[in-house]
């Protein structure tokens, strides 16, 4: 009461004052949607809309956390990226750490594109590429789907001498959908030298053999193919923010220049290195998935006669298309109801999908279950 006058001068606004104005591009970017952890009423939900792992961290990745010291982290990660480098047979030169494979996205379009160049992607991928290519002022390009999976030919056809840098996920994210070795190499082949090509393997180390696209060796004998990897899904630690991506020599060259100079924590370096020496853990969670996505998959294909249709996925999710009486949305609803928040993905063209994470056995029975009586209930 005692403050009137002051703070009605500081607060009103002055007719034709100046304020300052986001770069048109960036005003045109519509903010990353995550996966959210609560209904609408603010209850907490079992979360199965982030790709999280269900079996949690590797124990000895969480033992490590306590250990890791609070001063400024070693700047080039020096330890994991050999570590890296040691799982995959890559030169630890080869190796660039980023906060989240999220940044090497951001930074791979950063450092290859800028206003007037073009950055091209599929329909139904992931939204960061969308974000990354206007961030630094490019067009995004965006090709349709082949039935919600990725069509090489599509990408090219949208290829131009403007193009600088295209982004591939593999597995996709939202749809699961999974491109062979031979079909990532005849992208790659088509693409002009000068093109960067992005694979992103976020969820690489569910598909078995791990680079059955051949993405690795072609970022290793290639001048312009990057591959990114995260600790965030099967390795559990996307609190940490760890990823890595791998090329040749300039392409790591440029993304070293323009990244964050302590860009991992110190923990999350130290609870990185512990989980890639916990390789049991790794394979766990790989068989978990692979025998949980096949069970909850062959459930929903019963009810394929109500529309329900999950997409084939090499991931740790499903996409899941509601094409009968019972929708998304309604099924979306149903299931946090019931305790259960999934992902409803309409903000992406998918208002008939829900991204479902695959989770404990006890869980996707729940779901199957539940899918199965809203179906059979759907007028
Ligand atoms: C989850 C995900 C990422 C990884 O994000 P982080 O920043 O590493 O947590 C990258 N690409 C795709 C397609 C993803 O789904």
């Amino acid at each position: 009461m005692g403050r009137p006058v002051m703070s009605e001068t500081i607060t009103s606004v002055i007719p034709g004052a100046k304020a300052p104005t986001p770069k048109p591009w960036i005003d045109a970017i519509h903010a990353y949607v995550p996966g959210k952890s609560k209904g609408k009423d603010g209850r907490p939900l079992i979360k199965l809309s982030a790709n999280e792992n269900p079996l949690g961290t590797s124990p000895a990745a969480l033992a490590a956390r306590a250990q890791a010291p609070a001063l400024y982290p070693d700047p080039d990660s020096t330890a994991l990226r050999e570590a890296i480098g040691a799982a995959h047979g890559i030169d630890a030169a080869r190796v660039v750490m980023g906060t989240g494979s999220d940044e090497l996205l951001n930074l791979a379009a950063q450092g290859y594109a800028g206003v007037g160049d073009e950055v091209v992607y599929v329909r139904y991928g992931f939204s960061v590429y969308d974000i990354a290519a206007r961030r630094c002022g490019a067009t995004p390009v965006v090709a349709p789907d082949l039935d919600y999976g990725t069509d090489v030919d599509a990408l090219l056809a949208l290829v131009s001498e403007r193009t600088r840098v295209v982004f591939v996920a593999n597995p996709n994210n939202p749809t699961g959908s999974y491109l062979p070795a031979g079909e990532i190499a005849r992208l790659h082949a088509a693409l002009p030298a000068d093109v960067l090509l992005v694979i992103d393997q976020a969820y690489g180390e569910y598909v078995a053999p791990e680079d059955a696209d051949g993405a690795l060796a072609l970022a290793e004998a290639h001048e312009n193919v990057l591959v990114t990897r995260t600790f965030s899904k099967i390795f559990g630690l996307a609190g940490e923010r760890i990823g890595w991506a791998t090329g040749a020599p300039s392409l790591v060259a440029t993304l070293n220049r323009i990244r964050g100079p302590f860009n991992v924590s110190a923990t999350g370096q130290a609870m990185a290195l512990a989980a890639l020496g916990d390789p049991g853990f790794l394979e766990a969670s790989r068989v978990h998935n692979r025998d949980e996505r096949a069970r909850f998959v062959a459930k929903l294909e019963a009810l394929g006669n109500h529309g329900l249709r999950p997409l084939p996925s090499q991931a740790n999710f499903v996409l899941v298309l509601f094409e009968g009486k019972l929708s998304a949305e309604v099924a979306f609803d149903g299931l946090a109801d019931r305790g259960y928040i999934v992902r409803w993905l309409p903000g992406q063209g998918l208002p008939q999908a829900l991204r479902i994470t695959i989770g404990k056995a006890e869980d996707m029975d729940t779901i199957a279950a539940a899918l199965r009586e809203m179906a059979e209930d759907a007028k």
